[in-house]
């Protein structure tokens, strides 16, 4: 980490918390349900359906895994009584899968079965190196009563190209993504190019073993790979398409829509946006470039 992100990471808890706030709007639909859902209608209204995310992870209580699953149970039932097209999509550690797999399974569970109910989707998501195992595990559990449960892997961990081939048999929607949390060399490329190319190629062995993938990126050149990549193999347009963050690279966003991709657009929300921002900068000053690049008016 560099000087100068060192010392912005140190000034961050400083800044007052209505100019944080009106920085982190662009990227955090805001605290509540209500909010998240204005954001979700204001973006179909332009053509992107969307993904639930209540900002949390890493409880410390069975208490709040249980909180979190009431959220996700009350956002999921507002975007049904809405007609949205968006679905929920939760971190395993917000379910307390560091107290307890099992507490874990019976929160996602429990969600799983009202979104089935519903007609949605669910999606765990993926987190550091030390949960990998016990993620997968779970999404297994999961995948055997679920038909509408899905799973992140992440490019730059070098094992994804074998847990690809560890998801078996049973088709999945799989979102792929690049990975937010900086590894320890020994298990991640590190490079940025090496990881566009492990994207690249975990991406090729989803579609030849019949997963669909969310492409869950904005990075435009690599995209445009990843569509040739499709058309070359014959992958039908229903296998793949577009996940992209709130407040990041819209006019790409726009570009892909007109040729014709549809585009999901993840929407953050809840009453932890402070901290979950500062953690999330701590731990890949990347993000802090990215956000202080997206203040200035250039
Ligand atoms: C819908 C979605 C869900 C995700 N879920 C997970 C997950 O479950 N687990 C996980 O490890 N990671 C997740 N990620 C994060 C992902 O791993 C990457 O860290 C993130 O997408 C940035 O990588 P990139 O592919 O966009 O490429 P980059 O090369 O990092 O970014 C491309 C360009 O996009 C812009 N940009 C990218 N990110 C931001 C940002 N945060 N703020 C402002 N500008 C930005 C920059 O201008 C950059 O030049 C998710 C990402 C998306 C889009």
């Amino acid at each position: 980490m560099g000087l100068l992100d060192k010392l912005v990471l140190a000034t961050l808890p400083a800044i007052p918390r209505p100019i944080m706030r009106r920085f982190a709007a662009r990227y955090i639909a805001g605290e509540t349900v209500d909010e998240a859902l204005e954001h979700l209608a204001s973006l179909a209204a332009r053509g992107h359906p969307g993904v639930i995310d209540i900002l949390g992870e890493d409880v410390e209580s069975e208490a709040e895994a249980r909180a979190a699953l009431a959220g996700y149970r009350d956002a999921a039932d507002r975007v049904a009584r809405q007609k949205l097209d968006a679905y929920v999509s939760i971190k395993p550690t917000h379910f307390g899968l560091r107290l307890s797999p099992d507490l874990a399974h019976e929160l996602y569970s429990e969600l799983l079965e009202r979104c089935r109910e519903l007609g949605q989707f669910a999606r765990v998501e993926m987190e550091d190196h030390t949960t990998i195992d016990a993620t997968l595990a779970l999404f297994a559990r999961l995948r055997e009563r679920f038909d509408n449960v899905g799973i992140v892997l992440q490019s730059r961990l070098l094992r994804t190209l074998d847990d690809i081939d560890a998801l078996g048999e049973v088709a999945s929607d799989v979102r792929m993504v690049k990975g937010i949390y900086l590894e320890p060399p020994e298990i991640a490329h590190t490079d940025a190019q090496a990881i566009r190319d492990a994207f690249l190629a975990c991406t090729e062995r989803l579609f030849q073993r019949g997963h669909t993938v969310a492409l869950a990126t904005h990075d435009e050149h690599l995209a445009g790979r990843l569509l040739r990549l499709a058309a070359d193999r014959g992958v039908d347009a229903s296998r793949h398409y577009f996940e992209v963050l709130l407040g990041v690279q819209e006019p790409l966003w726009n570009r892909w829509r007109q040729s014709g991709n549809t585009v999901r657009v993840y929407v953050p929300y809840g009453l932890h946006w402070r901290a979950y921002s500062q953690r999330r900068m701590k731990k890949n000053p990347e993000i802090l470039r990215h956000v202080m690049r997206g203040m200035l008016p250039w």
